[in-house]
């Protein structure tokens, strides 16, 4: 389903033109506008979901093997060094535009761009636990 005030679904649907480096009938990846290197792109599902935990689960099974797709092509025309698949789902996680997306990040030599974390450093009994939490019924 489309939501009415959702850009990407606008977006997706064709709606609001994009550069388009991929269509099928369930995807459209775009140019993002603000990109962190050259050929940065995000795959839409045309189907509005705000977010992973919303995206019903044979759209996010078709998702990758667009990823892989477009990867190949960006590699090959791009020739990147490397690639950046990033997801981001809520506000605190950095998401800003609420329908579900994927972020394709060609990497080039000394690109300067950085998309890491601070590693945490847990004891085993807290790895224990949370395992235990995540696992439990
Ligand atoms: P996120 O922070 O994961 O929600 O990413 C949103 C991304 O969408 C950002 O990288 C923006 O540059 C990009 N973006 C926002 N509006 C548009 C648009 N109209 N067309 C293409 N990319 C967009
Ligand atoms: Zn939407």
């Amino acid at each position: 389903m489309k939501k009415d005030d959702c850009i990407f679904c606008k977006i997706a649907n064709g709606e609001i033109p994009s550069r388009t480096v991929y269509e099928d009938e369930k995807f459209r990846v775009i140019l993002d506008l603000g990109p962190a290197t050259k050929g940065h792109a995000l795959i839409l599902p045309k189907e509005h979901a705000d977010n992973l935990f919303e995206l019903p689960e044979e759209i996010a099974a078709e998702v990758l093997p667009v990823a892989k797709k477009v990867a190949d092509k960006i590699k090959a025309n791009l020739h990147c060094d490397g690639l950046n698949l990033v997801q981001n789902n809520g506000e605190i996680a950095g998401q800003t535009v609420m329908h579900f997306h994927m972020h394709m990040i060609p990497r080039y030599e000394n690109d300067g761009q950085k998309i890491l974390w601070k590693p945490g450093e847990p004891s085993s009994e807290e790895l224990d636990a949370t395992l235990k939490q995540i696992l439990q019924a």
